[in-house]
């Protein structure tokens, strides 16, 4: 329990970080916004659990957002990277490794039957984007209000009112012309997607999509909602991107298109490719793919992309992840227990509560009904939200500080930590039950 201990050092950092940093942080999530109070600094990190520069150890349900799977500082994962820093950090050459991660990539999704490894998911997304439009010779790209493509101009974009959009821009400095390119839409609303190509068909260079939503809270696809996308694209020859950035190598040893059986044209690849490392990947079809330079005429390039360290780390990975379907089976029977003791608790505190569960990932939605898209996921009583944060932390249990995002358990996590975890739910629940 950390309800005693001192964030002091926390504090001090974080102040002191203020001043270099916008928001003290590298990315905005980390500074807490949504739920109050101080950022904790995290000195270390070993299997499930996370430390802080307190002392205080966590219990870790973001997982690095992703990339953590296989646990933190997995002995494995980290002897390759010490090995593979030895060797060199950094060519800018070709290497073997490289070749090595993109077979076992392409084993795993047949479909991406060429690839390029980049840095960062939105590199891989901003990338497929260029190929995509170079490929069909259009311009505007289709998205789903509340998935999160990376932060490329054009993915920063949400709907406003009715059923077809063109783009505003989320972010100050995104030029007005580029929104304008990007039309968004509700997620699981085939019926949208049908008249969006009826009137645009012949203009949109790409439909992308988290074909399992995990940016605004964990959201599946409604039964037929990935088929219609994919029977829409082809009808249309606009190039269907399945953003698997989270879910890929994540909800089996393959992706969301080997659990659904929905085969995109292009797919993006990040987090666990990497092992922690920073990567991402794009591929797809042959033919579209030989567009990309020095093949053809998309121009696309990265100092450190393939790096050795990366590379090493998610080949290490994934040879972890390959070992047996096992491997999932496990890692999703203990989220399961998990998202049944909490339904449980909540039900028996009188929590309006909607847990949504793919494999190792879930979300808790402080909502009386399902949640199907961002519309019904922005309507979440959000300082519920923000409360069940703080008492999560205050006991030792680190869930990511948002409601529209997923959580990640790993292999690393016990049955032991799953009754941890429900023991302090058990706790923040009827806190919260009782204020209803
Ligand atoms: N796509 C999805 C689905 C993501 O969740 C993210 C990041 N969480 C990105 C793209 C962007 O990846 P990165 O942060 O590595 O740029």
């Amino acid at each position: 329990m950390n309800s005693r201990a001192s964030h002091l050092q926390s504090k001090l950092l974080y102040r002191q970080s203020l001043k270099y940093l916008p928001g003290g942080v590298n990315s905005p999530v980390r500074a807490f916004r949504a739920v109050g109070g101080n950022p904790v600094f995290i000195a270390r990190a070993k299997g499930a659990y996370l430390f802080d520069v307190d002392g205080n150890a966590y219990l870790d349900y973001v997982g690095s957002w992703g990339p953590a799977i296989v646990g933190h500082a997995n002995p494995r994962v980290v002897k390759k990277v010490q090995a593979a820093a030895s060797r060199g950090l950094s060519f800018g050459a070709t290497t073997e490794q490289e070749l090595m991660l993109a077979r076992f990539i392409t084993t795993a999704f047949p479909a991406m039957e060429k690839l390029r490894l980049v840095n960062s998911g939105t590199e891989a997304t901003m990338s497929a984007i260029r190929l995509a439009r170079a490929y069909t010779g259009r311009t505007q790209i289709l998205k789903f209000d509340g998935c999160y493509h990376g932060h490329a101009d054009s993915f920063l974009v949400k709907a406003g009112s009715g059923s077809m959009t063109f783009g505003v821009a989320d972010s100050a400095g995104v030029p007005a012309r580029v929104a304008q390119d990007t039309i968004s839409i509700p997620f699981n609303d085939a019926e949208a997607v049908v008249t969006t190509f009826e009137r645009n068909g012949n203009k949109i260079a790409a439909l992308i999509v988290e074909p399992v939503a995990g940016n605004m809270g964990l959201v599946l696809p409604e039964p037929g909602f990935l088929a219609t996308l994919r029977k829409v694209t082809r009808h249309y020859r606009s190039v269907l991107i399945f953003d698997e950035v989270i879910t890929g190598f994540r909800v089996c040893f393959g992706g969301v298109q080997h659990r659904y059986g929905v085969t995109p044209d292009l797919t993006c690849l990040g987090k666990i490719v990497g092992g922690g490392l920073p990567i991402g990947a794009y591929g797809g079809k042959a033919e579209i793919m030989e567009l990309v330079s020095p093949q053809g005429p998309v121009y696309q390039a990265g100092t450190l992309s393939g790096n050795p360290l990366a590379t090493a780390a998610g080949i290490e990975t994934l040879t972890i992840l390959s070992r047996s379907k096992a491997v999932y089976d496990k890692i999703e029977a203990t989220t399961s227990a998990l998202c049944n003791g909490i339904e449980e608790i909540a039900a028996r505190y009188g929590v309006p509560l909607q847990v949504a569960q793919l494999g190792s990932l879930f979300t808790l939605f402080f909502s009386p009904g399902k949640v199907t898209n961002y519309r019904e996921a922005r309507n979440c009583d959000l300082k519920r939200f923000a409360r069940y944060f703080r008492g999560m932390l205050k006991r030792g249990i680190y869930v990511p500080p948002s409601q529209f995002e997923t959580n990640f358990v790993s292999m690393a996590h016990t049955p032991g930590d799953i009754a941890k975890t429900l023991t302090a739910m058990e706790r923040v629940l009827k806190l919260l039950g009782r204020s209803i």
